[in-house]
């Protein structure tokens, strides 16, 4: 089964995907993780990378869509992945739908975890306090870019998923466990 986890930056779907993988053994591929991966060891691509995240703003999606490739080619992969922070663009979508349809394989279910907005500052700010990562786009600031950026950019990619008939929405609101039992059902039905 293969899945793809949408919502604002702090909806939870890393929390989300990270309880997927410990209950159904899914592969997680989170994009953010990857670039910060990259950042940590220096690289060119995270070199390049940090300035545009420290931004709020995407890195390109020729470089996303070939670091997607790579990752769904392991044998992991296979057995089922959640796709956290990507596609975050209609053209990433259609890559990985190309991808995809030459695995033959599909997207079983898309599943936006929906938030209040204004809450999203305090999650940041908590997350920012909380983690040891230095993630230096977990700040207000930031913050509102990366929203403005998920308006512009990512919400435009639900419908395609919406056409396909596979999305669903899950209240982000709730308790992390009371999320994670809608999505369960939702991957059970
Ligand atoms: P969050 O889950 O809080 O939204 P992520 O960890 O997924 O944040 O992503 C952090 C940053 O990494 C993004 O703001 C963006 O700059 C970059 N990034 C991650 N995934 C992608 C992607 N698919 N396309 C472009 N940029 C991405």
């Amino acid at each position: 089964m293969n899945i793809i986890l949408f919502g604002p930056p702090g909806a939870g779907k890393g929390t989300q995907a990270a309880k997927l993988v410990d209950d159904r053994s899914m592969v997680q591929l989170s994009t953010g993780d990857m670039l910060r991966a990259e950042i940590t060891g220096g690289s060119d691509l995270g070199i390049r990378a940090k300035k545009i995240m420290e931004a709020g703003k995407l890195v390109s999606d020729d470089i996303m869509i070939k670091m997607i490739e790579m990752r769904m080619d392991d044998d992991g992969a296979k057995a089922g992945v959640i796709l956290d922070g990507f596609p975050r663009t209609l053209k990433q979508a259609e890559a990985l739908d190309r991808m995809l349809t030459q695995n033959n394989v599909a997207i079983d279910h898309a599943i936006e975890i929906t938030v209040d907005e204004n809450l999203l500052f305090d999650r940041i700010e908590n997350r920012a306090i909380q983690s040891d990562e230095v993630r230096d786009d977990d700040n207000a600031e930031v913050l509102k870019e990366r929203l403005k950026v998920y308006h512009k950019n990512t919400a435009p990619v639900l419908p395609f998923y919406r056409k396909k008939g596979i999305l669903r929405q899950v209240d982000g609101m709730m308790t992390i466990e009371q999320v994670a039992e809608k999505i369960d059902k939702i991957l059970d039905s």
